[in-house]
């Protein structure tokens, strides 16, 4: 089968791998769609850790084409989006549903291989796990879209997690600071939950002309002071409930910290460059109670929920701006430098 292979930092190749076959209690899909993600993407440039020779990916969807011996809650034909993170079970985070800070996780894409290839071996922890999750009424020969939408579950559940980390009640105003995929995917999530005003600060015109069409309610180029007004104004002067820092880039944090209302929550989503740091305040956050958090991937309830409610949410489709075969896959990497790209996604079937 062909793969997209990580050999090291900057060196990226598709090649032909053996095709996986199920042992005991493992699954194999056949992918049908794998999108890209910025941490990939950071793994590419040398600043996050991936195994040398791994096929990365871990947002991909795919219908199940072998099972091993002793699978019974998955069938041949299943259409199903993999929860990526092989969890122990066992440790206090595993025991309390927060398998994604498992204190000894692997994650396909990274310590396995995943799913820019054709086919995905599921091991049975995973499997077993319930990590792989039957999508309802997904077309087994169906449109494109569809399976797009699907490889999104596990970016979309990671914006869940960040909302609900940031205690997201309908109404809330919330600002955006970055509005790459993921600070456009926070919009539709939060436009669909049902937030108050949202403000998106970005520097490139085609994005925030993205976010308005997703249903920001005032965007701005990111400048601190213009960014003060712009919340000021939809705010009343209050600032944001609830602030996400969707780009790691410095200065952020102290931006997101000045437009953050009392009782606000700001929510680091983006991973920064190794030695980053900030200057806080910290009798700011005291006296008006403000909520400095970081998220990281997504609870596997909150990868299900998603599942549910992603056929609700078709401007998800909009966030792919870019699709490729398998054979074009390094492109998915490469096209990235443009910002006039969002997410890339790789279709295996063509
Ligand atoms: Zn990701
Ligand atoms: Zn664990």
């Amino acid at each position: 089968m062909r793969a997209l292979i990580f050999d090291r930092p900057g060196e990226i190749r598709v090649a032909d791998l053996p095709s996986p076959g199920p042992g005991p209690g493992e699954a194999v899909i056949d992918v049908r769609a794998a999108s890209v993600c910025a941490s990939d993407l950071r793994v590419y440039r040398g600043e996050k850790y991936a195994l040398p020779g791994v096929v990365p990916g871990h947002e991909f969807a795919g219908q199940v084409t072998a099972i091993g011996a002793g699978v019974d809650d998955l069938a041949l034909g299943d259409c199903v989006a993999v929860y990526p993170i092989i969890a122990c079970g066992g440790c206090g985070f595993c025991r309390r549903g927060l398998r994604n800070r498992c204190t000894s996780r692997r994650t396909l894409g990274y310590d396995a291989n995943g799913g820019l290839a054709e086919r995905v071996l599921l091991p049975a922890a995973l499997v077993a796990q319930g990590h792989a999750v039957k999508l309802p009424d997904m077309p087994s020969d169906g449109p494109d879209a569809a399976w797009g939408r699907a490889a999104l579950t596990e970016p979309t559940a990671c914006v869940l997690n960040s909302l609900e980390s940031c205690r997201f009640r309908a109404g809330a105003s919330v600002a955006v600071l970055g509005a790459g995929p993921m600070g456009l995917l926070h919009v539709v999530l939060a436009r669909a939950m049902g937030a108050g005003a949202i403000v998106v600060a970005e520097p490139v015109a085609s994005r925030r002309g993205m976010a308005a069409q997703l249903g920001a309610t005032a965007v701005c180029s990111g400048e601190p002071d213009e960014l003060r007004a712009v919340v000021d104004d939809a705010t009343g002067g209050d600032g944001c409930d609830i602030v996400i820092v969707s780009v790691g880039l410095e200065g952020l944090t102290e931006s997101a910290l000045q437009v953050a209302a009392k009782q606000s929550s700001v929510n680091l989503f983006a991973g920064f460059p190794p030695e980053s740091s900030a200057t806080i305040d910290v009798n700011d956050l005291h006296y008006r109670e403000v909520s400095l958090t970081g998220t990281q991937n997504a609870t596997p309830d909150q990868f299900r929920r998603t599942a549910a409610l992603l056929p609700s949410l078709s401007d998800v489709d909009r966030i792919v701006s870019h699709r490729f075969p398998l054979s074009e896959a390094d492109q998915s990497y490469t096209s990235r430098s443009d910002p006039s790209v969002l997410k890339t996604a790789v279709y295996p079937d063509g």
